[in-house]
């Protein structure tokens, strides 16, 4: 994926993929930076995906957005940060890092989130994923991340009495009182040892517990799914009915970073009636 033509491929196939799967609405990360070893510019490689995006979402339901992903071990965020901005109006919606946590916390990059701040942007942070509560706090109250990419890690903060009931401590008490959306995503947290199994993971009591929940991949490539399967895994293993993917569905639409007026069309006018379809099939 060093090639125009590579990457636009690729974007274009992975709408075409969405697309087939049902999705309505996504937001793809991708690491520009990754992408220059031969010499294409940060402007080429997102103009590129962007084309592939628009090419392969075209004459279906898919509406496709980028995020720009800097790495965290990397000191590229505030350039990648740059060009989520130049490029918002023409498909890229927000901001991210990935990458290593350990030893790379997310302040390092405190002057990206600072721009996007400044410049009313929008971006999620990979945190407490592999790493504890020290790298979600640091997200939300140092960098004001929007929403948490895995966030598994809150359980941390979370003890269940011998009555089964959840106390919650100051942190995952602020990331469920202010609605931050955690981007779960079962099967990788599984391939990545964060839990033993789906039936471990903790999305179901953080459901339980009316966190922000919302189901992603993650990746579909490394872990082999689709959302639809991801959805699947958790009707197997906790017996999730159709109330309950639409309840995650609306959730991931609400925390979406498209304008609000568009994330309330697309809930409205496609989501809620494609559920109500199925929930009177029985
Ligand atoms: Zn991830």
């Amino acid at each position: 994926m060093q090639t125009a033509g590579a990457l636009a491929r690729v974007a274009r196939e992975c709408a075409e993929d969405l697309a087939a799967d049902g999705v309505v609405y996504a937001e793809v990360r991708f690491a520009p930076e990754l992408h220059v070893e031969r010499g294409l510019a940060l402007d080429a490689v997102i103009e590129a995906v962007l084309d592939g995006f628009r090419a392969g979402s075209a004459g279906t339901g898919l509406k496709i957005r980028a995020l720009l992903t800097a790495m965290r071990h990397a000191a590229r965020s505030l350039e990648i940060a740059e060009a989520a901005v130049r490029w918002r109006d023409r498909g890229v919606v927000g901001f991210d890092i990935a990458g290593a946590e350990a030893g790379y916390p997310p302040s390092r990059h405190l002057d990206a989130f600072q721009f996007m701040q400044r410049a009313n942007g929008h971006y999620t942070i990979h945190a407490g994923e592999a790493f504890g509560l020290p790298s979600i706090w640091e997200a939300l109250q140092w960098c004001n991340a929007d929403r948490l990419g895995h966030g598994v890690r809150i359980m941390d903060d979370i003890a269940v009495d011998p009555d089964g009931n959840a106390v919650l401590g100051q942190l995952a008490n602020y990331v469920r009182d202010v609605r931050v959306p955690l981007e779960m995503c079962p099967t990788s947290n599984v391939d990545t040892g964060v839990c033993a199994s789906i039936a471990e993971h903790p999305i179901r009591l953080l459901r339980e517990l009316h966190f922000r929940v919302t189901v992603n991949t993650d990746n579909r490539l490394m872990s082999g799914v689709t959302l639809s399967s991801e959805f699947a895994g958790l009707v197997d293993v906790f017996d999730y009915g159709w109330s309950d993917i639409r309840w995650l569905t609306v959730n991931a639409m609400k925390s979406a970073f498209i304008p609000f007026d568009q994330r309330l069309a697309l809930i409205n006018d496609v989501i809620k009636p494609g559920f109500d379809a199925v929930l009177s099939d029985g």
